[in-house]
């Protein structure tokens, strides 16, 4: 079945009581047993909780994997991802990911022994010539945070079977709507629900999936130990806000594609980011590996332009981190998603002042490029 199908159905049936269509709430934090080492299924909630599971249960049948756990944020999915590691293990990411993921990796689990390469993935010789005796992880995310580069997802997944290494795909900024990397043979997909998934802007929550069984069964046993899984209102929401979408990511995609055309042609934009334009220089990967280029926009504004009095000026775009909810937002890179990243990091990874960030929004797409234009045109 297409996935904007089982968005809708996977996983959210569970009412046997009263046959409800919308998944319970179930909130109790334990649950009574009928006898000694008789339950229900269910005993404790940061082990495991019925709305938490109706949630995993969709998001894993979206992902194509066996099984998949609901954390409180995406930062904790990555974080209990990382937890399958060991000291002196080595893990090769890409230098312009997610800030908070860079972070989490270079400051906290590199001081517990684990060793990180962070090279430009955009070609995947350097992915190969980062492999050591080591290598243990290949840390894949793309379209890229906030250069939207293309990172080769079957070749680098060809990288780490020759090394016996596991690869994780980031895959919020896409969402399965638009990219299956399990299909390509990634092994761990995880996500920020707090973007496309949920949709709304209202949860900050991630996933993590898994392709085979008994990996599934290692990241449920870390979730349990750790406490990293996502309470069951938390939970809800996202199973509410899954169910759209494929609707949500059309209108997404094509606000964003409207706004990287009408961006393209303006004198005050030195480049545009997104990988929908045939300018982009990996347009054919892009092309090749997802379905479509999907709703965020990068652009480096020219520096004739007076930012602060830029950011005033637009009326419907907010001047927000994060991304994927209704509301179209817009950040300056450097000093708001990606300022936990060192300077030197950022300048290598391509990232300057000038560079900003769209989350481009549901609404119409007409209003937002003559807000944009208002605010460049000034
Ligand atoms: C937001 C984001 C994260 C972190 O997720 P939180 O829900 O904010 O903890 C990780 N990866 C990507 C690509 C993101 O955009």
């Amino acid at each position: 079945m297409h996935i904007a199908t089982r968005s809708v159905h996977s996983g959210v049936y569970k009412d046997t009581a009263y046959n409800s269509v919308a998944t319970p709430i179930y909130p109790s934090s334990t649950f009574f047993f009928d006898g000694i080492g008789r339950t229900s299924g269910y005993d404790y909630t940061r082990t495991a909780n019925p709305t938490r599971d109706a949630l995993a249960e969709n998001l894993a049948a979206l992902e194509g994997g066996a099984g998949a756990q609901v954390t409180n944020t995406g930062m904790s999915a990555i974080a209990t991802v990382m937890f399958l590691l060991r000291p002196g293990d080595h893990v090769i990411a890409g230098h312009d990911i997610y800030g908070g993921t860079y972070r989490q990796m270079d400051a906290i689990f590199r001081g517990m022994g684990i060793d990180f390469d962070f090279v430009d993935m955009g070609d995947p010789e350097n992915v190969r010539s980062a492999v050591k005796p080591n290598t243990r992880c290949i840390w894949i995310e793309t379209p890229s945070n906030p250069l939207l580069n293309i990172v080769d997802i079957a070749a680098t997944v060809t990288v780490a079977r020759d090394c016996g290494a596991i690869t994780v795909a980031d895959n919020t900024f896409l969402s399965p709507y638009l990219q299956q990397p399990m299909e390509m043979g990634v092994d761990i997909v995880i996500h920020s629900t707090t973007k496309y998934l949920n949709g709304h802007s209202d949860v900050v929550g991630g996933a993590i999936i898994c392709r085979e069984a008994d990996m599934a069964e290692q990241i449920a046993e870390l979730v349990n130990a750790l406490g990293t899984g996502c309470s069951p209102f938390d939970a809800f929401l996202v199973l509410r806000g899954v169910k759209t979408l494929a609707p949500r990511m059309e209108t997404h995609q094509a606000n964003a594609m409207a706004l990287a055309q009408f961006l393209d042609g303006h004198a005050k934009v030195q480049r545009v980011y997104y990988p929908g334009l045939t300018s982009h220089r990996q347009y054919d990967l892009a092309r090749k590996q997802s379905s479509g280029a999907g709703g965020m926009v990068s652009f480096d504004i020219d520096v004739s332009v007076d930012l602060g009095a830029f950011f005033d000026r637009l009326e419907l775009f907010l001047l927000a981190e994060s991304l994927g909810g209704p509301a179209s937002l817009i950040e300056q890179v450097s000093s708001m998603s990606h300022a936990s990243m060192p300077e030197a990091a950022r300048v290598e990874a391509g990232i300057s002042d000038q560079t900003i960030r769209v989350s481009v929004g549901l609404e119409h797409a007409d209003d937002l490029i003559a807000d944009m234009q208002r605010a460049l045109d000034a």
